[in-house]
């Protein structure tokens, strides 16, 4: 069957030029110009990969992604102007499976969509589920379990104790957490991260009577495998 391709790009003859391309190989195309019209059509799902502009009108692509992400684990290839270092390391950590630099020839895009879907076609039997302290994540359904409950819990709850599990057994400091549960742009106090972690120990802790994430003085926090 043939692969569907959603293309968030707001520069029409970057678009079209991408499109014919992507057609000739055998693709079938859906654009979106703008990051909300392109978010909205991802979240409406049937596409087998996304294409996704980092500068864009109405709604930029990182924070395109991160919405994305909530909901979806559909490939996603950034496409970031040349050197923007910060937007490649951002566009990762927020989900994105690969990324090319602008200009780029259309050759190495079309390898590197293989490649996604490759990678995809090699993970459709794993499930996307963390496991510590007893407390399951499910990234496919957004949904923390401890046993047969489900914790209720606010995005950047959930954005905290995933990068926690993620990265389990490392101590990572305010700053790297806040930027990835907050997001690059958020300017405030890192100690926000302390207010979430203790919302997340009276959601969990308290109630199941574990110690999941752990405080480590003067650095940061920790979720420990054990
Ligand atoms: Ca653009």
């Amino acid at each position: 069957m043939e692969k569907k391709i959603l293309l968030i790009e707001d520069e029409e003859k970057i678009a079209r030029f991408v499109e014919l391309e992507l057609v000739h190989e055998g693709y079938q195309v859906v654009k979106a110009f703008n990051g909300r019209e392109g978010l909205e059509l991802a979240l409406r799902g049937g596409f087998d990969l996304v294409l996704l502009d980092i500068m864009l009108p109405e709604l930029n692509g990182l924070e395109v992604l991160r919405r994305l992400r909530k909901e979806s684990m559909v490939p996603v290839i950034m496409l970031t102007a040349r050197d923007a270092v910060m937007d490649k390391v951002s566009g990762l950590d927020a989900g994105a499976d690969d990324y090319i630099t602008k200009p780029f020839a259309i050759e190495e895009l079309l390898a590197r969509i293989r490649v996604a879907f490759k990678k995809q076609a090699g993970g459709s039997q794993q499930t996307h589920q963390l496991t510590v302290c007893g407390l399951t994540m499910d990234t496919d359904r957004h949904e923390v379990t401890y046993g047969e409950e489900i914790i209720e819990l606010t995005n950047r709850e959930y954005e905290l104790i995933h990068t926690l599990m993620k990265h389990k057994n490392i101590v990572m400091d305010r700053e790297k957490l806040m930027n990835t549960v907050c997001g690059y742009n958020y300017v405030g106090e890192t100690n926000i991260i302390d207010v979430y972690v203790r919302h997340i120990r009276s959601k969990i802790d308290d109630r199941f009577g574990i110690k999941l994430i752990r405080t480590v003085r003067g650095v940061g926090y920790v979720i420990k495998d054990e």
